[in-house]
């Protein structure tokens, strides 16, 4: 099996594919103050197997339209979906999220949790801008450090990972240039790191390795996600995910 198979066959089976909580989607639907009986149309960009998306179309009257590049995440919240009775309120979508063939002003909520880094903070929420109405907002999570200083070892490590990660002061600023209002901002606790990701990804890693004949690729994957765990238990204070609520102008 290639890499990015073995990554899907990991990460497939959990609720989340990053650090994220139902609470804090939550924090960010009341901070965003999104009324529920207002029909909405969202797009869920980089949506995974749809943690987000699903309680998006549980609490609101939304239509979603929830986009990943990975059709196995996507056949996953399908089922989810169909097994909760919200397929009516979800139009999964197999698209890259820099390849997007979106109506401009077509949506009131562009939400993205745990993935535009994929393709660079400033670079998606520039490209995603035109997909909003005018006064539409955006929620994006992004790694962030939390504070001004840090240790050599997790600048270097982060910094090679994904060099944008910055305070949340310069992610901000990052908003307004980008000719966004921001709203409001929260860090996401740690139990949405250790206990909604790291501990069901680390519960997995034995019967992943077994589903993969404990080849060297498999091996390698979770040695990987095992570094980046004891990264965050050492680091934690210095950073974390940040949740973004921004307006486009009206
Ligand atoms: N939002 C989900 C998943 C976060 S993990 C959650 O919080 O659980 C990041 C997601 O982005 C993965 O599902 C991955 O498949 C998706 N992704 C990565 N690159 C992408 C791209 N170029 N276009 C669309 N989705 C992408």
């Amino acid at each position: 099996m290639e890499d990015y198979q073995l990554l899907i066959d990991l990460h497939k089976r959990a609720k989340r594919q990053g650090p994220g909580g139902d609470a804090e989607t939550s924090q960010a639907i009341d901070l965003a103050r999104l009324d529920p009986s207002t029909p909405l149309k969202i797009a869920d960009i980089g949506c995974g197997t749809g943690s987000s998306a699903l309680l998006l179309a549980r609490v609101l009257n939304a239509q979603i339209t929830a986009v990943d590049f990975l059709p196995d995440f996507i056949e996953v919240l399908k089922a989810n979906a169909e097994r909760e009775g919200l397929t009516r309120k979800i139009d999964p979508l197999v698209c890259s999220m820099d390849d997007l063939q979106f109506d401009s002003d077509e949506y009131d909520v562009i939400w993205s949790e745990g993935a535009i880094y994929n393709m660079g903070f400033e670079n998606g929420i520039n490209d995603w801008k035109r997909y909003l109405k005018p006064g539409g907002l955006l929620v994006v999570s992004e790694i962030t450090w939390t504070t001004n200083d840090r240790p050599i070892e997790i600048q270097r490590y982060w910094e090679a990972e994904y060099p944008e990660i910055a305070t949340a002061s310069s992610k901000i600023s990052i908003l307004e240039s980008s000719g966004y209002s921001p709203i409001a901002h929260f860090v996401l606790p740690e139990h949405c790191w250790i206990d909604n990701y790291y501990r069901p990804l680390q519960n997995s890693f034995a019967e992943f390795l077994a589903r993969n004949a404990n080849n060297e690729n498999a091996q390698a994957i979770v040695e990987a996600e095992k570094k980046e765990i004891a990264l965050y238990e050492k680091f934690k204070k210095h950073y974390g995910y940040a949740v973004y609520i921004a307006r486009k102008p009206g």
